[in-house]
């Protein structure tokens, strides 16, 4: 490499902040834990640096390009998800950015499916009874019952990458799963789930195979036991078929009083107002959310109202929180070796400098000619 490469991190992505000093780059990193401020980001950016490691926190637009005019070369993201970047502004000013999809693929998905079931068995009530010493009887149904998981029917709302794995998850539990997506329908997949559910109930270990189909939104919400929502955050605007406040009155209202909804997609997909409603007033019998119209979740958020507690979980945006997934440096298993492998690409021109080539470039329709 001729020339030393400056970047700033908004954050410590692990041992590839040193893999990439150790490959000659000048890498500072913002200390702390939250979010630096915009300020700061615009300060770091105006100083000439070339590339910048972002997290889903951080807001990328027109004013951090403008700011990067003439150095800046390259955004790399920590996340599959980039609803926090303009894309359009990123191609107005022909910054590429890049994100870490696939290696969060089955960590975000079985963590999806574990929320379900802990939802539905009342795993988190049911510890509560024990450590407070509330525990005692074993009685046919006191103080209260769950729900089974097992040959249930569930929506999968989005069957892109991690949809897709959270429905292999299912296969094992005997779901039968209905799925829905707007944009991309993958019957190649859904035939191969029939065989394998097929082959299960030849085999003798299941009485009767289970079923998967690709439906219409409102016929999935009123069939399902449970709703599980695999989509990226899309503005009005942003799409034909846009996703903010998918989870509305309107649609939660369509649901079983019987069903749980999960979201580990985006908060604002989902509305949390009408959520808390849904919930206090039992259109639903639960939900479970991984993400928050704002995070951290505000201490007034009417998700926290004490009266939903036992049918309404509450994780910190988690999903893809596991060791190997979050910190690996190889880009095949991890988000930060992905990532500092997105920048590097960027940087150092690989594929012949021909940015439609790179895999982890989000943008690449800014670089065809
Ligand atoms: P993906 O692009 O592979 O899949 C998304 C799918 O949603 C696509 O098939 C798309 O056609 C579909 N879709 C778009 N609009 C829709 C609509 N209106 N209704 C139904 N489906 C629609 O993305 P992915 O890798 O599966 O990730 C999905 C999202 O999950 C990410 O964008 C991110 O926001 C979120 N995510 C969250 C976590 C977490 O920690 N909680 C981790 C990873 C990803």
């Amino acid at each position: 490499m001729d020339k030393k490469f400056r970047v700033f991190a908004t954050c410590d992505i692990g041992e590839a902040i040193d893999m990439l000093r150790r490959g000659g780059y000048d890498v500072e990193v913002y200390p702390h834990p939250e979010a630096p401020p915009k300020k700061l980001i615009l300060e770091k950016i105006s100083s000439g640096i070339d590339g910048l490691i972002t997290t889903l926190r951080d807001p990328i637009d027109a004013e951090v390009f403008e700011a990067g005019k003439g150095s800046l070369k390259v955004i790399a993201q920590i996340a599959v998800g980039f609803d926090n970047i303009n894309r359009a502004d990123a191609n107005r000013y022909k910054i590429p950015f890049t994100h870490t999809a696939d290696v969060l693929t089955e960590a975000t998905a079985e963590f999806a499916f574990f929320m379900l079931g802990t939802l539905a068995r009342k795993m988190w009530t049911a510890e509560h009874l024990t450590r407070e010493n509330q525990w005692g009887y074993w009685h046919p149904y006191l103080p209260f019952l769950g729900d089974e998981v097992t040959g249930k029917t569930v929506a999968v709302i989005g069957t892109g990458r991690i949809g897709l794995a959270f429905i292999k998850k299912c296969v094992g539990f005997d779901m039968n799963v209905l799925c829905y997506d707007p944009a991309y329908e993958n019957h190649a997949f859904v035939r191969a789930v029939q065989e394998v559910n097929d082959l299960r109930q030849r085999h003798g270990m299941v009485k009767e195979a289970a079923w998967i189909k690709y439906v219409p939104f409102e016929v999935a919400l009123p069939e399902a036991d449970f709703v599980s929502v695999h989509v990226p955050l899309l503005r009005e605007g942003e799409s034909a078929t846009p996703t903010y406040h998918l989870f509305n009155e309107k649609n939660l209202s369509l649901m079983k009083s019987t069903a749980y909804l999960v979201n580990t997609s985006r908060g604002p997909v989902v509305d949390e107002q009408a959520l808390a409603k849904a919930l206090r007033e039992n259109w639903i019998a639960g939900a479970a959310l991984d993400v928050y119209e704002k995070e951290p979740l505000p201490a007034d958020s009417p998700l926290r109202d004490p009266a939903i507690a036992d049918r309404c979980r509450l994780m910190p945006h988690f999903a893809s929180a596991a060791r190997i997934t979050r910190l690996s440096i190889d880009p095949n298993k991890g988000m930060a070796g992905r990532c500092a492998q997105g920048l590097i690409d960027v940087l150092e021109g690989n594929y012949g400098g021909d940015i439609t080539k790179m895999p982890y470039v989000v943008n690449k329709e800014a670089f065809t000619s």
